[in-house]
């Protein structure tokens, strides 16, 4: 039995609806009326606390079930999914100028994004439901999460991803062998596909921004922020956004902390989109209502975070403007740039969704909004295996090519001659040039 939830809350309205009469959305307010999940914490704080989670030897997501809106001894999809690393990265701190960056490294969950958390949510929900069928709309990476956690419990699912996305992503859906659905239109085009879908075959329905438990999921990634940091807050933390159902979560998480009093302030979030996708930023700026501001045509490399109408946006702006931080918008060129220096500077490579977040934190620095002193936690979403295309373009725009060498000692000292690159010496001037 689910008995730390008190109540699921209408984002729009406010009118709460408990745990075991709650659809998806509220009824008042369809699609739009995206449900918060709401806690008992004093019946949690009985349950779990920082020093309880040092003893716990559970280093996944499921190390705060206590804190997740599923029974005690609910069953758990068998895929290790959480516990990923948190990086100090000196190289890039002192690059930029500023107190301390960590890299939370999301590629190396089991299908390389942080979409993992959210879908193995959504395994557990299903089963709860006894769903015979789950499906999803995705660019890429929620979809390879929901179809990679569905094998390993051999749940049926149908997935829907626009015809453009990465191939790297889509061989996933086909080696885990989900039924593809690859859709001659946008994200947004999968999206209303597979909503009229799972309507229609009564599926258990994933999508983001519309089932409340991704961002339950999601802000497993931001209680591991601050618990790999020991509770001590930053001051700042980068995360790329798209539909906003991320930021939503690590928000979430931060919320949570404080209740729970295992924090006694939230670090300032920032969301960073693509300028080509910017829909987040432009209301952020113009100060517009996101419930009726219109869609946007979005276009960007960063496949990720491409989103016409944010799903999840009343969470995301509430993240950034509840925490005094910040929309901010960088150039494809500059999120292509940030996929190598993000490697470089700490040795986690990122598609690049990932790596705008990395772009953002540049931005930051560059405008003042995060000063020397500060300490800084870029989340970066996902491998950079994702993408292989963007990454051979990004690495040909920085200027670094490979040595073409016949086998031969001779050919090689010429060639590292020809580039000024002496072994031992630590020159590298192919990164800079
Ligand atoms: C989904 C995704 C994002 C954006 O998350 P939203 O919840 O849609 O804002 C960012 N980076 C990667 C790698 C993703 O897969
Ligand atoms: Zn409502």
């Amino acid at each position: 039995m689910i008995d730390n939830v008190t109540g699921l809350v209408c984002v729009i309205c406010g009118t709460a609806y408990p745990v075991e009469e709650a659809g998806y959305v509220c009824p008042d307010h369809g699609n739009e009326g995206i449900l918060d999940v709401r806690y008992d914490y004093d019946l949690i704080g009985a349950r779990i606390s920082p020093e309880s989670l040092r003893e716990k030897r559970n280093p996944t997501m499921w190390r705060y079930k206590a804190l997740l809106p599923v029974a005690p001894d609910a069953p758990v999809p068998p895929l290790t999914v959480g516990g990923t690393p948190t990086y100090d990265a000196p190289p890039l701190a002192e690059a930029l100028g500023v107190g301390r960056v960590w890299v939370k490294d999301e590629g190396r969950q089991p299908t390389a994004s942080l979409k993992d958390r959210a879908s193995a949510m959504a395994l557990v929900k299903a089963r709860e439901r006894g769903a015979e069928v789950v499906t999803t709309a995705s660019t890429g990476n929620a979809a390879a999460a929901l179809s990679g956690l569905s094998a390993s419990v051999g749940q049926k699912n149908v997935i829907f991803v626009p015809e453009t996305a990465p191939q790297a992503k889509i061989a996933q859906l086909l080696a885990y062998g989900s039924t593809v659905a690859l859709v001659e239109g946008t994200y947004g085009d999968a999206f209303d596909l597979c909503m009229e879908a799972a309507e229609e075959f009564g599926w258990y329905n994933r999508n983001t921004g519309f089932n409340p438990y991704m961002t339950e999921g999601k802000k497993t990634a931001g209680l591991e922020i601050l618990e790999q940091l020991d509770w001590e807050v930053p001051d700042a933390i980068f995360v790329s956004v798209g539909d906003g159902s991320i930021i939503g979560g690590v928000h979430k998480a931060v919320k949570d902390a404080l209740a729970l009093g295992w924090i006694d302030r939230a670090p300032r979030i920032y969301g960073i989109q693509s300028a080509g996708s910017d829909y987040l930023v432009q209301a952020f700026e113009s100060g517009e209502d996101v419930l009726t501001k219109p869609p946007i045509s979005a276009d960007t490399v960063a496949d990720s975070i491409s989103a016409d109408l944010p799903r999840d946006r009343i969470k995301a702006m509430a993240a950034s403007v509840e925490t005094d931080g910040a929309y901010l918008r960088v150039s494809d060129e500059e999120i292509l740039a940030a996929v190598p220096s993000l490697a470089r500077g700490s040795g986690v490579f990122a598609e690049p969704a990932g790596a705008a977040a990395y772009a953002g934190l540049v931005a930051a620095v560059e405008t003042g909004l995060v000063g020397s002193e500060d300490r800084v936690v870029v989340l970066s979403t996902g491998s950079g295996l994702k993408d292989v295309a963007s990454a051979m373009k990004a690495v040909a725009d920085a200027g670094t090519k490979p040595m073409v060498v016949e086998p031969n000692l001779e050919a090689l000292k010429n060639a590292m001659q020809e580039r000024n690159q002496v072994p031992g010496t630590g020159t590298n001037k192919q990164g800079t040039r």
